[in-house]
């Protein structure tokens, strides 16, 4: 069977260590199968792109050995695909705008009424639905907060599994519709000034490349879930998927773009070699 994986990082900062390990297991995977290691450049969210990041990446990536196909897949040339899913979305009636501010969502919280979940998920607080019974047009509003009514999106899914081979999870993975209402919710699948969420572009994205299976951080694992969902409402394959143990500082805290300290281009300039990264991150 074909092995087709891919690296996806966002350019909203410098990759660091956490980042090595990811891309390297991704290409050292595909290696191994005979397969393809692709890149894509996550950059929906443009007022955290920025192009000087993007470069940096293609940079740290070749210092590091890796090569992948051109042309790179980049999200901001994917829109109108982004948006056809909406629209499809919208026509089945499985979105809702939303027009709450997070206090809103807070404050709705606060009060619970019964049967309301107070909890987060994969998404952050899982939204109480404030908005689900509005009276919706015709068309969809372009720009504006579009919600997953996820009660709709599962009535005729009892369960959806997945297969994941990473090992804290390894074996199938699987979701029962009861577990999506009230462990995520009404997800948002198009933000304001976006025009696209990470996960459907993500899923979107995936099938448009043929990735067969994705190699990424256990921070995403619980996300997963969410794209499985959509690749079914989308009548889009399911990958395999491959969450793998995060990189932590000496701290034991998950490294975060804004650790500049353990950038790779920082461990670079200090004379280390791609085999001392290697090391670095157990590989
Ligand atoms: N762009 C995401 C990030 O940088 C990764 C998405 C994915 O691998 O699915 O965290
Ligand atoms: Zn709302």
């Amino acid at each position: 069977m074909a092995f087709v994986t891919r690296f996806a990082p966002s350019p909203t900062g410098p990759l660091h260590l956490g980042h090595a390990y990811s891309a390297l297991l991704a290409h050292d995977m595909a290696v191994t199968e005979n397969g393809s290691f692709l890149l894509r450049i996550e950059d929906i969210d443009t007022q955290r792109c920025r192009p000087e990041w993007e470069e940096q990446i293609y940079q740290d990536l070749q210092w590091l050995g890796l090569d992948w196909p051109a042309p790179v897949l980049r999200q901001s040339s994917r829109l109108p695909h982004y948006q056809a899913a909406l629209d499809d979305l919208w026509a089945r009636g499985l979105l809702y705008r939303c027009t709450c501010t997070r206090r809103d969502i807070e404050q709705a919280l606060s009060a619970p009424q019964e049967g309301v979940p107070t909890a987060f998920g994969p998404d952050g607080l899982i939204y109480p639905g404030s908005c689900r019974g509005l009276a919706q047009p015709s068309q969809r509003p372009r720009d504006a907060v579009l919600r997953l009514n996820m009660r709709l999106a599962v009535q005729d899914i009892p369960q959806l599994p997945f297969v994941e081979t990473g090992a804290a999870h390894r074996g199938p993975v699987v979701t029962s519709a009861e577990a999506y209402e009230t462990e995520i919710g009404d997800i948002v699948l198009a933000r304001q000034g976006m025009g696209t969420s990470y996960h459907l572009s993500v899923v979107l994205d995936d099938a448009a490349q043929g990735v067969t299976q994705v190699v990424r951080g256990a921070d995403l694992f619980d996300a997963t879930r969410i794209h499985v969902l959509l690749q079914r409402l989308l009548g889009l394959p399911t990958p395999i998927y491959h969450h793998h143990r995060l990189i932590r500082d000496d701290q034991g805290k998950r490294l975060a773009k804004r650790d500049d300290a353990r950038a790779l281009s920082k461990f670079r300039a200090e004379g280390a070699t791609p085999a001392d990264i290697r090391r670095m991150v157990g590989l």
